[in-house]
């Protein structure tokens, strides 16, 4: 994943590269790229590609960058969970264990266990509720050095800023 293409909340047209306005609609998207690295993209409304491998699409209003980063949100991150989690990119699995301990946190998910398969550990979890069928996620060894990077990597897919000790907390509770 040394790869990882850093993007910053971009001021214009990936495509077009004509920049964007104050209210203009923005179409942004997780997409995996020649080598399939996830990027984010960010769209104006000629270009909004009909046909991509993008795996997870949102919309929204581009405003003038303020100093407040915008929050990050749950529910874009649980969508793009449950597409790496049925159609996981090579080499995702510390973003993707990092993102089920979020979500865990938030409670959007129950942890039941950890179990071994075949010398690999997965997180057992299920949604809340007697009815749910649990499911694994690959649980590999996260070290304290990987967490500021896969923060980074999170917010700038995602376009939204975690709490400050939110990551540490999720990788260590
Ligand atoms: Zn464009």
């Amino acid at each position: 994943m040394n790869q990882w293409k850093i993007r910053r909340v971009q001021e214009r047209c990936s495509s077009c590269e004509k920049p964007f306005e104050d209210g203009q609609r923005v179409t942004s998207s997780v997409e995996l790229d020649d080598e399939d690295v996830p990027v984010r993209n960010d769209y104006c409304a000629s270009c909004v590609p009909q046909d991509t491998d993008s795996v997870l699409y949102w919309e929204t209003r581009w405003v003038a960058v303020t100093e407040r980063k915008k929050k990050l949100d749950f529910h874009r991150l649980l969508r793009l969970f449950e597409v790496w989690l049925e159609k996981p990119p090579e080499g995702i699995e510390p973003l993707l264990y990092l993102i089920a301990l979020l979500l865990i946190r938030k409670r959007f998910f129950r942890m039941l266990d950890l179990v071994s398969e075949g010398g690999d550990e997965y997180l057992r979890l299920r949604r809340p509720g007697p009815e749910q069928v649990p499911f694994l996620v690959p649980a590999p060894l996260l070290t304290k050095e990987q967490l500021p990077q896969l923060r980074v990597q999170l917010e700038e897919l995602l376009d939204g800023a975690l709490e400050e000790d939110e990551v540490e907390e999720a990788a260590t509770s």
